[in-house]
């Protein structure tokens, strides 16, 4: 047909980069171990997958909008104002809101690179600017440039703690400065995803900053941590008419009542879910030290991954992680991102780093 015969494609489509979601497992004869995309890797616990069994029984109907039992839920668990909750399917859609929200066609968003790939894509698709701002050699949020990076048509600012992918995280007393340097009309996103397995003493928790500062919505989510990533359910907390701006832009009933119900299951389930955190952290930093045993220069992490910089040879790497039946996050001529997994997954990880190192160096 010709063009004229054509819907016409918004021109923001156009420039909108790409999100890679981590790879399957192919078909092979190997035992293969998806380590690419931070999920949990324990089965789901069998009080959730029985409250989810149970409501799977009410699918013909629609789920609560107010997400009412959830949102109680999680106000009680942070002791905040239940009007300052709102939730998306994952949190990557309530980032998709916030945007929404505050940002459109000339106003930018702020944000480190590398990080979490939704940001500019989402930030893309509302028609606003994005503005990246480099991490640090050490792999951290340059947070004085990112500061510094604001103009006037700055509406928003995505601080990623600990980051996706490198697994640095932001200190209280750095985050504090930070904020003290932001105008109160710019809205500063604390995108929490993976502060369940941040243990460090000095780290910022973003609902202190919430508490404190008038312009900060801390993003959660039970993909994680929880082990929901296929139900698909994330939180703002947030001040109230922002959070009421959040449902307005909302997708109607985008929450499933599975994923409603499988969450209050989870935090009703909080000890469980913590001894399984503890093994990760303690399989990460396991991992982690093997690497540098091996020779890998790779960053402490507070997230549940470790990022390995391997620039022009990640192509040539990646293929040894995947013959080795490890499937890892490749970031093309930048790194490697490897989640943490079982045991034994982690254990094959280690054995192809060894194999990786010694063709990288
Ligand atoms: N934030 C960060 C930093 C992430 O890495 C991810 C998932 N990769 C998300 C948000 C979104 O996760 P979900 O939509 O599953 O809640």
């Amino acid at each position: 047909s010709s063009t004229a015969e054509r819907v016409q494609l918004r021109s923001a489509l156009r420039v909108l980069p790409a999100y890679k979601p981590g790879r399957f497992p192919a078909v092979s004869d190997v035992v293969q171990y998806k380590l690419s995309s931070n999920e949990n890797p324990y089965p789901p616990l069998p009080s959730v997958r029985e409250t989810v069994e149970k409501s799977a029984a009410g699918i013909n109907v629609y789920p609560d909008m107010a997400c009412a039992a959830i949102t109680e839920a999680v106000a009680k668990r942070w002791d905040v104002p239940a009007g300052s909750v709102s939730f998306g399917a994952g949190s990557v859609e309530v980032a998709s809101q916030i945007i929404r929200a505050v940002a459109g066609e000339g106003d930018e968003v702020i944000f480190a690179w590398r990080s979490f790939e939704a940001y500019p894509m989402l930030t893309a698709l509302a028609g606003a600017t994005a503005v990246h701002v480099p991490l640090t050699t050490d792999e951290r949020h340059d947070l004085p440039a990112m500061s510094a990076a604001v103009t006037h048509r700055t509406r928003l600012i995505f601080v990623c703690t600990p980051n996706n992918p490198t697994g640095t995280s932001v200190t209280a007393g750095e985050l504090h400065t930070f904020m003290e340097s932001i105008p109160q009309d710019v809205l500063v996103v604390i995108d929490e995803a993976y502060v369940h397995f941040n243990v460090d003493p000095s780290a910022a928790h973003g609902i202190d900053f919430f508490r404190t500062y008038p312009n900060v919505v801390v993003l959660h989510t039970f993909s994680k941590a929880y082990g929901l990533a296929g139900l698909r359910i994330g939180y703002a907390i947030a001040p109230d008419y922002i959070s009421a701006a959040l449902r307005a832009v909302a997708i109607p009933f985008g929450v499933s009542a599975l994923a409603q119900t499988a969450a209050l299951a989870s935090l009703n389930a909080e000890d469980e879910i913590k001894a399984r955190i503890t093994t990760l952290v303690a399989e990460r930093e396991k991992l982690h030290s093997g690497l540098v045993r091996i020779g890998w220069d790779v960053v402490a992490s507070d997230g549940n991954f470790l990022w390995l910089r391997t620039g022009e040879a990640t192509h040539e790497l990646e293929e040894i992680f995947t013959n080795a039946g490890v499937i890892v996050r490749a970031y093309p001529g930048d790194g490697i991102r490897i989640s943490i997994g079982t045991v034994e997954a982690n254990a094959k990880a280690l054995e192809a780093a060894k194999n990786a190192f010694s063709r990288f160096t």
